[in-house]
């Protein structure tokens, strides 16, 4: 049987392997398909070891047909972003100087999907080490976004949302360390969550900025996204920051109860410094229409305030790249990685494999972050941006005293074209809508709500819970897109 798999979900693609009605190698073999069709446009992997894929996919037949699968998800693919370790495959972080690197282990996150039958497909293009928001820091190829080639995906998990887009893959795993999970599922017209910090085990994610980076998932759906949730969240012992709690309680459980309810009774903030601030016309009538939607559903909206939002992109910019200059010191090419050949001595090696290997957005940052970090400036950088933290934390902490979730943009605008933002500063002010909540630790949704009325370019919608609200941020979001006007959020490629 040949399947199509442009639009399908985890949980259809679980009903036909349940039914009996397509095998896991016909599954995946119909994923290898779409990416041989579309990648060439796309350039959404890195990798896709076709050979490893399909071995995988017979054994989960095997044990289906034994009646004993691992879960009712075994023999479904999901799409690994690059910073994430799978044993025996290679993990570049879209990087020169990790070229060679090729995994000994599973990341935990790997593991847990595995052991649910999951079966990793591929590595999925970023930004290098996670810095950036369009992917175009990728040392290795330009992704574009599948509703029109000539456009960023977003970043840094832009190969996930793009591939999901695409049809390449129903899920796939990204990273948020500011946004890089939301926004690109924003640009993509897909579904990106990050989770609370701590929620979700780091151990075997390639570090970024460790006290903000988050795993999370990007599907097509809220369902989708909540089984994978279900499947990778929890605690971790080989993370010394993985919160205590066992799971995420039951999240597809939540959604599907959820899904035909109202919102009665749900009171939602609205951030005035979210609305103040520019964004296109378009990302405003999206989320008004959403408003507007939630409203008919019977959710009540009241105004609130994060008074220290203008402190967040400054913030966020002195401590993930303090964080990022010490975690990325790592790679010198000494125990694993690209090494400079020409070197002649010990300096040389470090230099020249530094040089040579990182790209110029990771300089910039080990720069940024060395300097901040240098005696002399710490007190007046670093040590002022983890105060002014506690301060950003602290008025989520008052507005989730008025109010139960929170709604924002994700994004200033809609996807820009490829090369539109050539100044750095450009590119960090717009975060401006995501950052905030790594720095809090607070968990946060990204919805597709419309279309753009002039670019047809999709709209995401940021839902906001405080910590380990998962099962509410998933309710109202699965309440929300299943009411939402626009219903099809598919790019005709
Ligand atoms: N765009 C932000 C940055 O460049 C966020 C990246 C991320 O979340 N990994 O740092």
């Amino acid at each position: 049987m040949s399947i199509e798999v442009k639009t399908l979900t985890v949980a259809e693609a679980a009903a036909l392997l349940a039914a009996g009605k397509v095998t896991a190698a016909q599954l995946c073999r119909a994923y290898l398909d779409r990416v041989q069709t579309v990648d060439g446009s796309v350039k959404a992997f890195l990798k896709c070891d076709a050979e490893r894929i399909m071995a995988a996919a017979e054994a989960a037949d095997q044990r289906r047909a034994a009646g004993t699968p691992r879960s009712p998800y075994d023999g479904i693919p999901v799409g690994i972003k690059d910073c994430i370790v799978t044993a025996g495959e290679t993990c570049s972080c879209a990087s020169k100087i990790l070229a060679p690197v090729v995994s000994p282990y599973d990341a935990t996150v790997v593991a847990r999907l595995k052991a649910a039958g999951f079966i990793p497909m591929g590595r999925l293009n970023m930004d290098e080490f996670a810095m950036g928001s369009s992917t175009e820091n990728s040392a290795y190829q330009r992704t574009a976004n599948p509703w029109d080639i000539t456009r960023v995906p977003g970043g840094s998990s832009g190969g996930s949302a793009a591939a999901v887009a695409a049809g390449e893959v129903a899920v796939a795993l990204g990273s948020d360390t500011g946004g890089s999970i939301r926004q690109p599922a924003a640009f993509c017209g897909v579904v990106g969550v990050k989770p609370t910090y701590g929620r979700v085990s780091r151990y075997g994610l390639v570090a970024f900025a460790s006290s903000l980076d988050q795993i999370g998932p990007l599907a097509h759906t809220v369902e989708d996204a909540a089984i994978i949730l279900d499947t990778i969240g929890g605690h971790d012992p080989r993370d010394c920051t993985s919160l205590p709690e066992p799971d995420c309680g039951g999240l597809a459980a939540a959604v599907a109860a959820a899904r035909n309810g109202d919102l009665k009774g749900v009171k939602i903030g609205l951030p005035e410094e979210y609305f103040a601030s520019e964004s296109s016309a378009g990302v405003k009538a999206g989320v008004e229409a959403a408003i507007a939607v939630m409203k008919e559903l019977g959710a009540e909206f009241v105004s609130v305030s994060l008074p220290h939002t203008k402190y967040a992109v400054a913030t966020y910019y002195i401590i993930a790249t303090a964080e990022a200059s010490t975690n990325l010191a790592r790679f010198d090419g000494i125990r694993y990685g690209a090494r400079d050949q020409e070197a002649q001595d010990l300096t040389e090696v470090y230099f020249k494999t530094r040089g040579h290997g990182f790209g110029d957005e990771v300089k910039r940052r080990i720069i940024l972050g060395t300097y901040v970090l240098s005696s002399g400036y710490y007190d007046a950088f670093y040590l002022r941006a983890q105060k002014v933290r506690t301060l950003i934390r602290r008025d989520f902490e008052a507005a989730f005293r008025q109010c139960d979730l929170l709604l924002t943009p994700v994004t200033p605008t809609t996807a820009f074209r490829f090369g539109e933002k050539k100044d750095p500063l450009q590119m960090y002010l717009a975060d401006i809508y995501t950052i905030a909540l790594n720095l809090s630790g607070n968990c946060g949704i990204s919805i597709p709500a419309a279309l753009e009325a002039d670019s047809g370019m999709p709209v995401g919608i940021q839902l906001i819970g405080p910590a380990l609200a998962e099962k509410q941020l998933f309710a109202v979001a699965a309440r929300f897109e299943q009411a939402r006007k626009e219903q099809v959020f598919t790019p005709a490629l």
